[in-house]
């Protein structure tokens, strides 16, 4: 096994644990999400062998060659990338997450094309906090009437929000962008959004801001597997 990713990931693990108690969550409250896109099943197998089963990837080619060639693992799949709607089916048929909803119609899809066999697809909603740039994701302001429309939709579930927030420089600023998203996750809960529990924020660079900020899920890529090329 490479010594470098055992090395790693317990640290991540590590780290994840001491801002924990830092910031008075729960023991337990954050999941590690490893990010393997672009990574090598070697690199996957890896990190399976250190305790880690939640993978995200953000391309659903890559993703599904990866999904079949390890199913002799339970591993649960995390869809985080920008989805076009010719790939909703492989998405639909074959991850147990997708945090990256941001259109109706890509949730309609899903929803239909969902093996009555599986639990209904668990989905987060993308925030795009930074309104003034071209990044994918729903405004804040347009966040309510897609929840609503994701609401009738049999075979997904909404699990909660997502976000990846311009890097902020130093961990005051960075927080400033998390709390938005958290405050937008606890105004769902209140208009009834009951199932909307989730936090899925902060990366290799940002993951103490977020945990400060309520994160439930720590998606991980540079800091687990080292720096993509
Ligand atoms: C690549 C990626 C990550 C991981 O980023 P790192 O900085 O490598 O930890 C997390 N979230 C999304 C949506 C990504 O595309």
């Amino acid at each position: 096994m490479s010594a470098s990713i055992l090395e790693k990931i317990r640290e991540v693990r590590h780290q994840i644990s001491l801002f924990e108690k830092l910031y008075t969550r729960p023991a337990g409250s954050v999941m590690l999400l490893a990010v393997s896109k672009t990574r090598p099943y070697k690199s996957i197998i890896d990190a399976v062998e250190c305790g880690q089963r939640a993978f995200g990837e953000n391309y659903a080619q890559e993703a599904l060659e990866k999904i079949l060639a390890l199913t002799d693992y339970d591993l649960e799949w995390h869809f985080i990338g920008p989805i076009q709607s010719n790939k909703t089916k492989t998405l639909a048929e074959n991850f147990d997450w997708v945090h990256s909803i941001d259109r109706s119609k890509i949730a309609r899809r899903l929803s239909e094309q969902r093996p009555s066999h599986l639990p209904p697809l668990k989905i987060l909603i993308q925030v795009n906090l930074d309104a003034e740039t071209s990044k994918a994701g729903v405004a804040l302001s347009d966040l309510e009437k897609l929840a609503n429309e994701v609401k009738g939709l049999n075979n997904i579930e909404l699990a909660g929000l997502m976000a990846i927030p311009i890097p902020g420089k130093g961990v005051e600023s960075q927080r400033a962008s998390f709390h938005l998203l958290a405050q937008a996750r606890d105004k769902l809960l209140k208009q009834g959004f009951e199932s909307c529990q989730h936090l899925s924020m902060g990366m290799s660079s940002d993951y103490e801001a977020a945990i400060a900020e309520g994160s439930t899920i720590v998606r991980i890529g540079t800091d687990i597997f080292g720096p993509r090329n």
